[in-house]
């Protein structure tokens, strides 16, 4: 399960989907190149996985009344929220991973920066086809950053979406 998680937080690769021999490999790969201080970084980010800011987010979604299904794998991107009855799904994003915009921490590591630019490259065009695609399907898409759940200021915006239908 450690492994697992540590691996979705690397390749953002939603738990619903992940296939571990492929991960542990690529996980070396990755972590053969990430400093020392980073690796630990990323050790700390693993704690964090799918506890603090997803769980709260579902916690509050749950004391507020609504009721919804988790990571259905098969919507693109494995949504973090279903909400079939408003037919809105909602991804929890860790702002360094998935580079919220203006944030403070969506820092650049100083080593290896070539590497990280690629991968976050390639996580923010993910990203945005995953919100085509659920778009083209007829879902409305909420993105709640890491940053928003810690100080709350999403949940009055969300309730606003969800009961006002978009
Ligand atoms: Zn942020």
């Amino acid at each position: 399960m450690h492994i697992i998680s540590l691996n979705a937080i690397i390749l953002n690769i939603p738990p619903c989907l992940v296939k571990l021999p492929i991960l542990i490999k690529r996980v070396d790969e990755v972590m053969d190149i990430v400093s020392k201080e980073k690796r630990h970084q990323i050790m700390s980010a693993v704690k964090n996985k799918n506890t603090k800011p997803e769980l709260a987010v579902r916690s509050f979604l749950h004391r507020s009344g609504f009721r919804f299904r988790l990571h259905r794998g098969d919507l693109p991107g494995c949504p973090d929220i279903v909400l079939p009855k408003y037919r809105t799904v909602v991804f929890v994003h860790g702002c360094f991973w998935h580079r919220h915009p203006g944030c403070s921490r969506t820092t650049l590591p100083k080593t290896n920066t070539q590497f990280w630019e690629r991968k976050f490259a390639e996580n923010v065009d993910r990203d945005m086809v995953n919100r085509e695609a659920l778009s083209e399907l007829g879902w409305k898409v909420i993105v709640i950053w890491e940053c928003e759940v810690k100080d709350e200021s999403y949940q009055s915006l969300l309730l606003h979406f969800l009961r006002n239908d978009g």
